[in-house]
């Protein structure tokens, strides 16, 4: 067992079994012993790639979008351009530098990045530096000033710790982490929980079933509802998941580019599960803002000019067309696990903002 782990089992043994979420959180947040705090798990050679990791194209038409997006938000002369959970800083440089083509915006930026990875936040000092542009760090999106805000999530959503009920014939019981003979182990809490923490349209389901919800949407949700005091507000979450609400499990650990067993390393995996995108718009209607559709992320790609862009770089560099191409591709891939279909994006905003690219 790792080292985490039998911190974990001691935890269990001398309190009882947690909840789903509390077991995630350690794994990834612990401290000292925390997936995400011991290292930079991104890229061929860590456990798993993401979106601009793969080509620059990616924070590029982001960058255009945002310079869309910042026109769309009224120009305000100060932004508070924000990302939770930037990774190695990649997204945030290729958006900054594809945002020079729109001096005012570049002007209006002022950068704000949530992290609470040590080890990421040392690469991100890294990459902002090579923009020229300031950022301030915060743990936390509710720690960044008020103010006009434009952010910007990528597999952000998916690494917040989850909570699971399953229906029993006694009601929706919670899924723990318990010990069976020293050994963690999956189990259910023995009283069922109010049925008002299910979402009203899971609550009638067969024995069996498993509905997941995520705690910290709330909570953001309230965030940018009450920042829309200070100005407009508009955030962008790009990640794995399903438009629609369903019963189902989805909880999942991946280490070295393969799909793991959730118990058996933790702090040593990452920790994940499918955002669900409908469960975020109601969480942004409850706290006064608008949701967008929800778009496929080839969907997206193609509606913030992926074709030109490419075409443009691949003239640009001709040498590393196959490279690109494949790339591109394995971004807008449509087949159902393909990064074009299974990634989704919605934007929630203050409703009185046209967003481009999602609204217009
Ligand atoms: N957006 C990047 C990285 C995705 S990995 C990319 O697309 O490449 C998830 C990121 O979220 C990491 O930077 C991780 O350290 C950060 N993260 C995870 N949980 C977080 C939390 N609770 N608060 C802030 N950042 C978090």
């Amino acid at each position: 067992m790792t080292r985490l782990g039998a911190e974990i089992a001691a935890l269990i043994a001398a309190e009882g079994p947690m909840p789903l979420d509390r077991y995630m959180a350690l794994c990834l947040g612990h401290p000292s012993h925390g997936y995400y705090m011991t290292r930079d798990p991104l890229g061929a050679r860590g456990d798993f790639m993401t979106a601009p990791e793969i080509s620059q194209v990616f924070g590029e038409l982001i960058g255009a979008w945002a310079a869309a997006t910042w026109e769309a938000m009224g120009r305000p002369p100060r932004l508070r351009l924000v990302e939770c959970g930037p990774g190695r800083g990649t997204l945030m440089q290729d958006l900054i530098r594809a945002a020079r083509v729109a001096p005012d915006f570049q002007a209006a930026i002022d950068l704000h990045l949530v992290e609470t990875s040590p080890v990421l936040i040392t690469r991100q000092r890294e990459a902002m530096a090579a923009t020229g542009i300031e950022a301030t760090w915060h743990a936390d999106l509710a720690a960044v000033p008020p103010g006009p805000a434009l952010v910007i999530a990528n597999e952000f959503l998916d690494a917040l710790p989850i909570r699971q009920f399953v229906m029993t014939d006694k009601g929706w019981r919670e899924r723990v982490v318990g010990l069976v003979e020293a050994r963690l182990a999956f189990g259910l809490a023995p009283d069922p929980v109010p049925s008002v923490l299910v979402p009203a349209e899971l609550r009638q389901a067969k024995a069996g079933a498993t509905v997941e919800i995520c705690p910290a949407f709330q909570s953001l949700a309230a965030t940018l509802g009450a920042r829309r005091e200070t100005g407009p507000q508009v955030a962008l979450f790009i990640d794995y998941g399903h438009a629609r609400s369903a019963h189902g499990e989805t909880l999942q650990a991946v280490r070295a580019h393969g799909f793991v067993d959730p118990l058996a390393e933790p702090g040593e995996a990452d920790l994940t599960a499918h955002v669900d995108f409908e469960a975020l718009g109601r969480q942004a209607a409850d706290h006064g803002l608008a949701a967008s559709s929800v778009l496929s992320q080839r969907d997206l790609l193609f509606r913030l000019g992926l074709r030109p862009r490419a075409e443009a770089l691949a003239k640009a560099n001709p040498g590393a067309f196959t490279d690109l191409k494949a790339a591109v591709e394995r971004l807008i891939d449509p087949a159902p696990t393909g990064m074009g279909s299974l990634f989704k994006a919605r934007v929630i905003h203050s409703a009185d903002v046209i967003v481009p690219a999602f609204d217009s």
